[in-house]
């Protein structure tokens, strides 16, 4: 511990990254591969590897309690001690300086201790980490509380970390993030790394692999140009959550997108993936699907982040595993055989209810792209994934092998319920549509917007006789219409409003069709306004949550 604490101080002494980098480079050369392992992650400001999932659960009164007891100093003095550092580490190693009986600890005593510390219960916390405490000289304790406190502090990012396993084995920068990458721990890393082991990065079942991502395309040419393969495949984009799902014989886990654990939340997984018959790890979207059809996301929703899930709510809302990729299987990666392969035996296994494959189409030209991305619309899909069809799966990577094609966010059909003469150009026309959805609850029209743009002069004109018939009170610079004129408006986004009654307003509506052909009864609804912003723009919404993710 002392080796550490001195390799810490010395990166903390210099401004350099450079000089960082070589200094925890030099430290890590001198461990065998246990501690290696423990020291990268120790490093890192972490505790345990992120991988194992783990945590202390050890609360600032238990270690002032402790510091306390080594250092027979009591509360005001520990507290202008703090003052003074504003960190955890550095207050515990002035605060303890003088008070203990420093003996060597190796790191294998201080993951023990650790450990002991992670399962002990409430204040049966305090005796692990006294006893240690008490055997550190004061830098080591200020480094041994830094960990506990899960953060160094000593200008050291995990990208240093990465940097200085680069330099303690002579590997290339890239080649250790490539490894990181696939096993997400920064200890197994380091390990790797000294051993030479980057042979077809190998996945480790149960440790979860950072997901392979999309990039967005706006058009079916500009994802051939993008890609650069002759011959594409496309597969529906499933709107629902992404998963990851390790299986070896009955022990079976899941992935959430950001790599939390989510086991908890799919027991009809779980419960089906037994008769999977092989090892495996499947990378796909969890959707809610009742009686063979995709259930809205609002209905997944009631399912997500749940720890357990009763009875009724299984039953309300089943799930399904839609599978477009397989990274493991029966103790062989796959990550680096191109997808044709990985496919291909993915369709090998005979899967069954509730594990799916996604839909798969070739696409051989743009044209033939857009014939299927309309295809796929007309079928309710949010868009359209792109893949390269000779491309590996590369872990944590927003590359070219997968593209994105998505139509606008969604569209609503509307009524107008109100009209305004125009200005400037639009001097003496009636151009300003308010317009409305129906409330469900009361069977009433609501207001959720107003329309300026997105007709031609003529469609104006025309629309200004239409509504001159239709008023039914003339306000002056505006008048109530007779709500009869079906428009689909698309807009940016939908925000929290208290100008309309709906509670509602979408942010630059534009007008994209007039809906003659469609009646007023069959117009969206409040509710579905309510779904679209808890989807896409509430504080909860799946889109902030996944963007926070992949950071
Ligand atoms: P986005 O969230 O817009 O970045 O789109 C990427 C997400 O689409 C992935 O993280 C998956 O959750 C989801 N997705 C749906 N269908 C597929 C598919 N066939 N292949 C890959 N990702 C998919």
């Amino acid at each position: 511990m002392l080796e550490f604490a001195r390799a810490g101080s010395a990166v903390a002494a210099t401004s350099a990254t450079l000089e960082k980098t070589r200094t925890l480079g030099a430290y890590f050369r001198t461990l065998d591969d246990d501690d290696l392992r423990r020291a990268a992650v120790y490093m890192s400001g972490r505790a345990f590897p992120p991988s194992q999932r783990r945590t202390l659960g050890l609360g600032w009164s238990t270690l002032s309690k402790v510091v306390s007891s080594v250092s027979r100093r009591d509360e005001d003095e520990l507290g202008r001690i703090f003052r003074k550092h504003s960190d955890l580490g550095d207050w515990a190693g002035e605060a303890l300086d003088g008070s203990t009986l420093p003996a060597p600890v190796t790191l294998g005593e201080i993951e023990a201790t650790l450990e002991a510390i992670r399962t002990a219960r409430g204040n049966a916390k305090a005796a692990p980490l006294e006893a240690m405490v008490r055997r550190l000289d004061a830098e080591s304790a200020r480094f041994f509380i830094k960990i506990i406190s899960g953060e160094m502090r000593i200008g050291l990012s995990e990208g240093l970390v990465e940097a200085a396993i680069a330099e303690a084995f002579g590997v290339p920068i890239t080649q250790v993030k490539r490894v990181h990458l696939v096993t997400g721990d920064i200890g197994e890393t380091a390990v790797r790394c000294k051993r030479g082991e980057f042979e077809a990065g190998t996945v480790t079942l149960f440790q979860p692999v950072r997901f392979m991502l999309a990039s967005p395309v706006e058009t079916p040419g500009e994802a051939f140009t993008r890609m650069g393969a002759g011959t594409v495949w496309t597969e529906e984009k499933y709107d629902g959550v992404r998963c990851q799902l390790h299986r070896q014989a009955s022990r079976i886990e899941l992935f959430s997108r950001d790599l939390k654990e989510t086991t908890g939340a799919f027991p009809e997984l779980v419960d089906a993936a037994p008769a999977i018959g092989h090892d495996v790890l499947f990378d796909g979207e969890v959707l809610a699907h009742r009686d063979g059809r995709v259930l809205r996301f609002f209905e997944l929703q009631r399912r997500l982040g749940r720890k357990k899930v009763e009875e009724d709510l299984r039953r309300d809302v089943p799930v399904v595993l839609v599978i477009f990729d397989l990274l493991w299987l029966d103790g062989r990666t796959l990550i680096d055989e191109p997808l044709t392969t990985r496919r291909k035996l993915l369709e090998g296994l005979g899967l069954e209810h509730p594990f799916l494959l996604a839909r798969l189409e070739e696409a051989t030209d743009p044209e033939h792209l857009d014939r299927i991305f309309k295809e796929t619309r007309e079928r309710g899909n949010e868009g359209l994934m792109v893949k390269d069809p000779l491309s590996p799966y590369t872990p944590g990577r927003r590359g070219l092998a997968w593209l994105k094609l998505k139509r606008p966010l969604a569209t609503l059909d509307v009524v107008v319920t109100a009209v305004e003469w125009g200005h400037g150009k639009r001097r003496g026309v009636l151009s300003d549509y308010t317009f409305a959805v129906r409330d469900t609850g009361s069977g009433k029209l609501v207001n959720v917007g107003k329309a300026y743009s997105g007709l031609t002069d003529a469609e104006i004109a025309e629309f200004t006789r239409r509504f001159l018939e239709m008023t039914t009170e003339d306000q002056g610079y505006r008048r109530m219409v007779r709500p009869e004129v079906v428009l689909e408006v698309a807009f940016d986004s939908i925000q929290h409003s208290a100008r309309h009654l709906s509670g509602f307003a979408l942010r630059f509506p534009r007008i994209v069709r007039i809906r003659d052909d469609k009646p007023v009864d069959e117009i969206d609804t409040l509710e579905r306004v309510a779904e679209l912003y808890d989807r896409y723009f509430g504080e909860k919404s799946e889109v902030a949550l996944s963007e926070v993710a992949e950071t």
